[in-house]
């Protein structure tokens, strides 16, 4: 009887342990927020052949955690202009998932497009992590005589600024680096000067948001490099690279192409889960 009580607080433990889901895994969604573009993938794949298409659209990710964390890998941006023939703010796409803006507690920031930060403005509690090296160009030499700015906007340089004046701005060094635990962000695609992409545990396997390291699943199958570039053989070797990142090449998520929304599980019009 004696042995028997000492045992119990251990098969407590051991019970508690099993039962509590791990803080190092996520769900992980795919979010569009718009669509429409007509466009020829040998304009915007470089070395395309005519015969090759793409299906572009626009989008963003959402990581869970089981303990109700909600972050965000960019944040889309907002279509003041109706550029698009179809368009949902972003906030309003987490709406459909019950998430308000206040609830998402990070924004992971691939890089500084304006598609993919033009919507941080929507959230003004969110803690915002970048690449020090790709936020530091973005900022100043991007701007100077022969700066690199292709998809740059001066308003998404002064409310970095704000961010960053008000400490929500995280600054990430370099390459490999567990910023959360579960979540690991990599470096060296020169989509931008410091642009980063995400590998996400999910538990059962690991997901690669590959963002704009990636704009179509076209460029992983031929490996060839994007248009918008600031070298094109550091872009094709990171397309190389990520496919030894993960174990299922399947869970690599190009940044831009609509064949997302129809490979993976809908849970709502224009939102996916990817597992
Ligand atoms: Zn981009």
């Amino acid at each position: 009887m004696k042995s028997l009580l000492k045992i119990i607080p251990l098969l407590l433990v051991i019970n508690l342990l099993f039962s509590c889901k791990r803080t190092d895994e996520y769900q992980v969604y795919a979010i569009k927020y718009a669509d429409g573009w007509k466009i020829q993938a040998k304009d915007w794949v470089t070395g395309a052949d005519l015969s090759d298409s793409v299906d572009v659209c626009e989008m963003f990710w959402l990581i869970k955690s089981h303990d109700g964390k909600n972050i965000l890998v960019d944040a889309g941006f907002i279509d003041s202009t109706n550029t698009f023939k179809e368009y949902t703010r972003p906030d309003s796409m987490l709406k459909k998932l019950n998430i308000e803006v206040s609830e998402i507690s990070d924004i992971i920031v691939t890089h500084p497009h304006n598609d993919h930060i033009g919507g941080l403005i929507l959230f003004p509690e969110a803690r915002v992590w970048m690449q020090q090296d790709d936020y530091d160009y973005f900022i100043g030499p991007a701007w100077e005589e022969n700066g690199y700015r292709t998809g740059f906007e001066k308003n998404d340089v002064e409310n970095l600024l704000s961010i960053s004046k008000q400490g929500r701005l995280k600054l990430i060094k370099g390459d490999n680096i567990e910023i959360m635990p579960g979540i690991s962000v990599f470096t060296g695609s020169k989509h931008t000067f410091g642009n980063q992409y995400l590998r996400v545990n999910s538990g059962k396997n690991k997901i690669l948001l590959a963002s704009d390291a990636i704009w179509f699943y076209l460029n992983m199958e031929k490996e060839l490099p994007v248009c918008v570039c600031m070298d094109t053989a550091s872009y094709v070797k990171t397309i190389k690279r990520i496919k030894t990142l993960v174990a299922d090449p399947g869970l690599i998520i190009p940044g831009h192409d609509d064949m997302v929304f129809r490979k993976f599980t809908e849970v709502q019009d224009w939102i996916v889960r990817i597992e």
